[in-house]
């Protein structure tokens, strides 16, 4: 808490979708009389991390990327407003003195600056998941050693926060993370085989970020999902369950040694995931859509496809597998997505993509430090660049 009595927060990725939502609630909930906004990050979109920076009261504002500075500099110039670039400006960003960081940097590019966060002990909103499937049991007990809470805003993860009742952990049977199926639900395996990324990102229920859209519609989204979930609550593969269920009403369940099944449901907002993260333990007021029971007349489920859909079976594989196998396929689905976006390969051989290297690196035993992660990722990443390119000369 600042001498003033604001709480101070920094908001890592503030000009993403997550980030801008971020400041949304941060503005419902008092703003600067309430807040004293420590930094906040962006990446090329100069102009909104200036004007967030301003409007917000940022002390500092930094771009990953270093060619934007100048121009992040010349937005703010005659402010106070400090101004940084670069990967080792966003770590110090994560290491500035603040009570709460939310993590909202998209891909593994989040990791360092979360890590610096978490190990001064400051309370960890965690959007971005990436942390947690590539880090796993290292970044949990960096979080812990650092003193700090770890509090989920995936909205399944947030979902089962909310639903774990205190003290029985022990009598916690399963989890079920809901998925909306996205897209291609219903869609044919010859039918994904040649959609574009500009279809691929159209997600039925929510709003977000390009990676994560498109992740959802090969439901890799989901199979990091599954992995995160694994981490934040300490459980068995088996324990881990999919459902897909198209309205993204019910956000998550857990399912406990009674037979009972407790749920958490809203309106597909992240807003509520961010502000109870934001809050916690306490709720919010927020103005976001109330859940409409008599206009929404029912709920579906459907058992998730996992041949359409390869990322679960591949989620099971790496968890199964353990290791850094996490780390592996979030890198190596992280390279396929970008070759997908560019249109060098098409939408199924992301998952191709993804389990050669997740199989040619099965042997590797677990990372014992954060520089054994940072190698598996480079690896994958190498590896699947390399896979890419055959498969271009192949087609
Ligand atoms: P986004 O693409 O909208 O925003 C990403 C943010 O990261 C932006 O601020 C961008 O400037 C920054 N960024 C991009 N590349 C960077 C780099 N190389 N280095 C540093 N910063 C960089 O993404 P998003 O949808 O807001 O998602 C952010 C994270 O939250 C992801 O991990 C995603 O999986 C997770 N998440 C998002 C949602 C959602 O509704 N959008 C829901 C659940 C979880
Ligand atoms: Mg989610």
């Amino acid at each position: 808490m600042a001498e003033t009595g604001k709480r101070r927060i920094s908001i890592l990725g503030s000009t993403g979708s997550i980030g801008v939502n971020t400041l949304d609630v941060v503005n419902q909930l008092g703003g600067r009389d309430a807040f004293e906004v420590v930094a906040i990050t962006g990446n090329t979109n100069i102009q909104l991390l200036a004007e967030q920076a301003k409007s917000c009261g940022a002390k500092l504002a930094v771009t990953a990327d270093e060619t934007h500075y100048a121009a992040l500099k010349d937005a703010l110039a005659g402010t106070d407003i400090e101004t940084a670039a670069g990967r080792e400006a966003l770590i110090d960003a994560g290491g500035r003195d603040s009570d709460w960081v939310m993590a909202a940097i998209v891909g593994t590019a989040g990791l360092a600056p979360t890590l610096e966060a978490a190990k001064r002990g400051a309370d960890i909103a965690l959007a971005n998941k990436e942390c947690l499937v590539s880090a796993g049991d290292l970044f949990v007990k960096a979080v812990e050693e650092g003193g700090g809470q770890l509090i989920p805003v995936d909205s399944e993860h947030s979902a089962i926060f909310q639903s774990l009742e205190d003290d029985q952990h022990h009598a916690v049977e399963r989890i079920v993370l809901t998925a909306s199926g996205g897209p291609f639900r219903t869609w044919t395996r010859e039918q994904m085989a040649g959609v574009t990324a500009e279809v691929a990102r159209a997600h039925p229920n929510w709003s977000m970020g390009l990676k994560i859209s498109i992740s959802s519609a090969s439901m890799f989204n989901k199979a990091l999902e599954m992995i995160e979930a694994k981490h934040l609550f300490n459980l068995r593969p088996d324990q881990i369950e999919v459902i897909v269920h198209p309205q993204s009403v019910i956000h998550s369940m857990v399912g406990y040694t009674d037979g009972s099944v407790l749920a958490q449901l809203g309106c597909p907002d992240m807003r509520t995931a961010i502000g109870y993260a934001l809050t916690y333990p306490d709720r919010p007021k927020l103005d976001v859509e109330r859940l409409d029971f008599a206009k929404l007349a029912r709920l579906d489920f459907e058992a998730p496809d996992e041949v359409r859909f390869p990322a679960l079976r591949l989620a099971r594989t790496a968890l199964q597998r353990g290791g850094v196998q996490g780390a592996v396929m979030n890198a190596a689905e992280e390279i396929a997505f970008h070759a997908f976006c560019a249109g060098r390969i098409g939408f199924l051989s992301m998952a191709d993509v993804a389990e050669q290297v997740m199989d040619a690196m099965q042997e590797r035993g677990a990372a014992g430090t954060m520089d054994e992660v940072f190698a598996a990722d480079d690896e994958a990443r190498r590896r699947a660049g390399e896979i890419i390119a055959r498969m271009e000369m192949a087609a």
